[in-house]
């Protein structure tokens, strides 16, 4: 995970938490609390390509800052964060 994270940001602080679970949900997500930046990653979406969707969302800030209404969160996840990870994901270019 550090090879990969550095690749994105290399003087990044975050404090994040990763964990590879069993089941195969179909989802990987990010987690956001007072400890820290989490990652769940399972089944057959647990590779490097996932890995680099989720640390970019971290790292690119995406957690942060996120607006205070479910209109303004669902945009700004459908329209700016999502797609700029995606885009990462499939292609390596930080927007
Ligand atoms: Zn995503």
């Amino acid at each position: 995970m550090r090879k990969r994270r550095k690749l994105i940001d290399p003087k990044n602080n975050y404090n994040i938490i990763s964990e590879l679970v069993p089941y195969n949900s179909g989802v990987s997500r990010t987690l956001k609390d007072e400890a820290g930046y989490g990652i769940l990653i399972g089944g057959d979406f647990a590779n490097v390509s996932v890995l680099d969707h989720e640390l970019y969302h971290i790292l690119d800030h995406h957690l942060d800052n996120f607006p205070k209404t479910e209109v303004g969160k669902t945009l700004k996840y459908l329209y700016w964060a999502e797609p700029q990870a995606i885009i990462y994901q499939a292609f390596g270019i930080k927007l």
